[in-house]
């Protein structure tokens, strides 16, 4: 037999069976593959010992569960080899012998080392079941074990938990300072009409703050929940008038910061998207742009067909970001510096947002950034989506429509 994992239900495995279930004898050999069939392709880890700890039968799915742990014996040597031979995780040795010794249902949830050098895949946690398993007359002849991976399911639960304490923590802070100032009013300071309209306006920042934070996970949940529902609604659409359309509202905070805004977008550019959400996703982009760009700079909105994929581009030439930072300015409230953003009013959300439409497209999202050298933040979207041949072809000179006060010449 090979130590292909998908080879484990060979000729002496089906012996085994036979042993673990005598009335297995009179089964017809068509049963007996069909079984080992149906073992050899589950997902889940199927391992029966003897009372004696001792293999009766170990499916592929547990070879593949336990990986470096469990060692590829020969079929021959596998079956009525000890299981400690066979698994070298004392995790799960220990389990066995619980279970053996209790002789009842029981669970646990054990580590696997898989000596894998990425960071993310170096452990595996598997939920082990122990059954009392008996024989055809009903005596008891060892145990079964069977292994699922629930090494997603804990990621999520830490992405979940992570979560709510940073929803926890932002929203403590515009509380907090409501609540102190609304006292402080009603301590006396309300018959200042100076200190009343500060600590007000004070309030009511705060409370815009409160505000955008809940419109930002709203719009999360939002996006997440579509998607799960069968997808966002995607229709056929002007890729530059959706450009149009963001630009039209960033307009203010640009003309107050005087950036010009510029649009690099062929007319023709059709695609299959959801025009509000790719909007919504531009429009953070363009907002972030302006906020982390100097006063008289610019910032472009590129859109065009790069490869397979229709790239929208938003460009500054801002403050940056350090690199360090670059790989997680994606996740919900990450910041690069906290007490600036909160000063912008950031949430701290804009950038999941923008990752989770481009996702709901069947996209996703990425940047280029040099600390002092600006950014670069780009939604790739999928060939499928793109409508228009012409987008493809090469344009003559750059098609620019400016916003604002806008400057002559690129970026
Ligand atoms: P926020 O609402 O705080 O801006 P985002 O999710 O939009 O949150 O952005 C996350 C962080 O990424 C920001 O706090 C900022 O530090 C950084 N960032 C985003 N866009 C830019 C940009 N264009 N230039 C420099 N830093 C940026």
């Amino acid at each position: 037999m090979s130590s292909s994992p998908t080879d484990f239900s060979g000729g002496a495995r089906a012996h085994s069976l036979h042993k673990a279930s005598p009335a297995a004898d009179a089964a017809p050999a068509r049963e007996v593959d069909q079984l080992r069939a149906i073992l050899g392709n589950m997902r889940e880890g199927v391992i029966a010992l003897d009372l004696d700890e001792r293999i009766l039968e170990m499916n592929a799915g547990a070879f593949n569960l336990l990986g470096p742990a469990a060692s590829r014996h020969s079929g021959g040597a596998l079956v009525g080899a000890p299981i400690e031979q066979v698994i070298r995780n004392a995790a799960l040795q220990r389990f066995v012998k619980r279970a053996l010794r209790e002789r009842s249902p029981i669970e646990e949830t054990i580590v696997i080392d898989l000596e894998v050098v990425q960071a993310t895949d170096q452990e595996r946690l598997l939920q082990a079941y122990a059954s009392p398993l008996n024989d055809a007359e009903g005596s008891w002849v060892g145990m079964l074990v069977v292994l699922h991976d629930v090494t997603r399911l804990h990621q999520l639960e830490n992405v979940r938990r992570d979560f709510v304490a940073n929803v926890s923590h932002e929203l403590k802070t515009p509380i907090t300072s409501i609540k102190g100032f609304v006292e402080t009013l009603m301590d006396g300071a309300v018959e200042n009409p100076e200190d009343a309209r500060r600590f007000l306006s004070i309030i009511s920042r705060q409370a815009d703050r409160l505000n955008a934070i809940f419109e930002d996970l709203l719009s999360l949940s939002r996006i997440e929940q579509e998607n799960e529902r069968g997808g966002i609604g995607l229709e056929e659409r002007s890729v530059s008038d959706v450009v149009d359309e963001a630009l039209q509202s960033c307009l203010f905070q640009a003309r107050e910061k005087h950036i010009s805004l510029e649009k690099d977008c062929p007319e023709s550019l059709k695609a299959f998207i959801n025009p509000n959400l790719l909007e919504q996703a531009i429009v953070n982009l363009v907002d972030n742009a302006i906020k982390f760009s100097e006063s008289g700079q610019r910032v472009v909105v590129k859109a065009c067909v790069i490869g397979d994929s229709l790239d929208v581009q938003v460009i500054d030439r801002g403050k940056g970001i350090d690199r360090v930072h670059l790989p997680r300015v994606f996740e919900r409230f990450y910041r690069v510096d906290k007490a600036r953003n909160r000063r912008e009013g950031g949430t701290g959300l804009g950038l999941a947002i923008v990752k989770h439409i481009a996702q709901a497209h069947g996209g996703h999202a990425s940047v280029k950034s040099e600390l002092g050298g600006g950014s670069t933040f780009s939604i790739h979207l999928p060939q499928a989506t793109v409508g228009s041949v012409d987008a493809r072809r090469p344009r003559v000179g750059a098609w620019s429509q400016g916003f604002g006060n806008r400057g002559s010449g690129g970026l």
